[in-house]
């Protein structure tokens, strides 16, 4: 732990929004119940938060339908106006971003240095990368045979849901809303129950930068309530989800049962991070490190399948260690803290039944593998090496601060290896040998790789998984696609007057 004594930099954030956001207004359940959200740092309760569910869900709905009604602002407003509007948007996270960074703080967990130089940058980029976006959404006309002008539309799905996880809130948010609002879209937002207050936060910022009422309503609440309401509903047109690969069955299977709503999944990872003999080997390490415990581990694309080839794996492991042990996990509010609690006290017990599995499976636990402190849920940086690929460890998402290194010595057997995974998210190749790396690159079945580096995200390049970690990407022009209809319009070209 780092030191309890240094003085904290920040005093806890004020909290401003707690109720639900609908029509661009507070306004309690319909229910009047609350949950509270609560410190990872402590386990105490932060505040209660207005607890949202189908009652909430259908009125918001109803909002929605309102804003996207033939003839509204909303509709009529031009492209251009509706990226002003964005960029406004952007403006106001910006001007209240250290705010916002310390309320993601306070609610997530996370250092509040990783809040600054992260979240709220890349939250800033994605809105305004799709705010430039408005008025370049473009048809075609297509020379279709006989008679006929032919053209194609780009117009917005309708009423967008949006249910999103606690790791990254305020940028999943601007993940889905980004894209939504940027093709024309209405939004029904569920925040995740652990982490509602940033969200909220927005919903003011919106109504400031002047969006219509209605056009993103925010419901604060539980999955199995709020979020299958949304999932289910017959009059919402799509559904944009990230969690679970567990949920995102459900989800899919909510749209199936309903009205076949488009749904778009960004799901959970097993991703391989592979490291050849010939890679610079301090880089391979760090960015390994990295790859797993950036965000306490709780990354869908951590790179938690560490492969490494046989002639440098000894010194790997012991250069692995030594980096895990210098990390710093504490307060997140003091400025060297690398890593804060994990989110609640589920994924913390999670998380320790893993480590007791990789230890009974017999893989080789070199560091961590306890609790840090008695408060909250911190959890040591731990590093297990003689990992197997069929140990639980090796297959199950951790979803914490846990390292699996495994041994390769073929480039074939580490290639079919890191493709024996129901998932496939993301991967990372290290080496010096370009056709190595592109020969990993085009063999994994995974979104995204990368090559001497990890989680390199950008609101220009698109994000999503193989297999089971989704469907449709995210960011960038085709993460625009999955907000729009196409429509083709056929015109008979009158022949008298041609
Ligand atoms: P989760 O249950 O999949 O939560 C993601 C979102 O889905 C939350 O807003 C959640 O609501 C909502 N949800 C839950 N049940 C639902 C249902 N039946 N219908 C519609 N929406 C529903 O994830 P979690 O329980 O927080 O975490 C469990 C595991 O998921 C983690 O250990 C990790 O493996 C994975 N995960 C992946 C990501 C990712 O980025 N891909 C993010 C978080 C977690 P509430 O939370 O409010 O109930
Ligand atoms: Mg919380």
């Amino acid at each position: 732990m780092a030191d309890s004594k240094k003085p904290r930099l920040e005093s806890n954030p004020e909290v401003k929004y707690t109720k639900i956001w609908i029509d661009n207004e507070w306004r309690d359940s319909v229910s009047k119940k609350t949950f509270p959200t609560i410190n990872p740092c402590t386990g105490d309760k932060i505040c209660d938060v207005a607890e949202g569910d189908k009652a909430d869900v259908d009125i918001a709905v109803e909002s929605a339908k309102k804003a996207f009604a033939l003839g509204s602002e909303w509709r009529k407003m031009d492209a251009s106006a509706r990226g002003h509007l964005m960029n406004k948007l952007a403006d106001l996270i910006e001007r209240d971003s250290e705010y916002l960074a310390q309320l993601e703080t306070l609610d997530n967990g996370k250092p509040l240095k990783v809040a600054r130089s992260a979240d709220l940058p890349l939250t800033i980029k994605c809105y305004r990368y799709y705010a430039g976006y408005t008025d370049k959404i473009h048809g075609k006309t297509i020379p279709v045979d006989g008679d006929y002008f032919t053209y194609t539309r780009h117009e917005p799905v309708g009423i967008v849901g949006a249910i999103i996880p606690w790791n990254f809130p305020l940028l999943m948010q601007a993940w889905k809303l980004g894209p939504a609002l940027c093709a024309g879209n209405v939004v029904v937002l569920k925040p995740a129950e652990q982490t509602p207050l940033t969200a909220l936060y927005m919903g003011a910022l919106m109504k400031e930068a002047g969006f219509p009422p209605g056009v993103v309503n925010i419901i604060p609440g539980y999955g199995p309530t709020a979020g299958a309401a949304i999932s289910e509903h017959m009059d919402v047109d799509k559904v944009a989800f990230t969690g679970s690969t567990e949920i995102g069955h459900i989800v899919m299977q909510a749209a199936g049962k309903s009205n076949l709503k488009n749904v778009t999944l960004e799901l959970g990872g097993k991703s391989p991070n592979i490291v050849f003999a010939d890679a610079d080997l301090d880089n391979a390490v760090e960015m390994s490190h990295f790859a797993l415990f950036f965000n306490q581990g709780q990354c869908c694309c951590a790179g938690s399948r560490c492969f490494v080839e046989d002639s440098v794996y000894d010194e790997f492991v012991r250069k692995s260690v030594e980096r895990s042990k210098q990390r710093t996990v504490g307060d997140p509010l003091d400025p060297d803290v690398e890593q804060g609690p994990q989110i609640d006290k589920e994924q913390f017990d999670k998380i320790m039944t893993l480590i007791e599995a990789g230890k009974s499976e017999g893989a080789k636990l070199e560091c961590g593998g306890k609790q840090v402190g008695e408060k909250g849920f911190f959890v040591e940086p731990t590093v297990f090496s003689d990992v197997q690929d069929e140990m639980r460890i090796a297959k199950e998402e951790i979803f914490g601060p846990v390292q699996q290194i495994m041994r390769f010595k073929t480039i074939d057997e580490v290639i079919s290896r890191a493709n024996a995974t129901s998932y496939g998210l993301a991967a990372a190749v290290y080496t010096r040998d370009i056709n190595k790396a592109i020969a990993v690159a085009h063999s994994v079945r995974a979104g995204t790789v990368w090559v001497n580096c990890y989680d390199v995200f950008a609101a220009q390049a698109p994000f999503g998984g193989y297999k089971q970690s989704g469907s449709g990407r995210e960011l960038g022009e085709y993460g625009l696609e999955q907000y729009s209809e196409i429509k083709t319009v056929t015109i008979k070209i009158d022949e008298k007057n041609s």
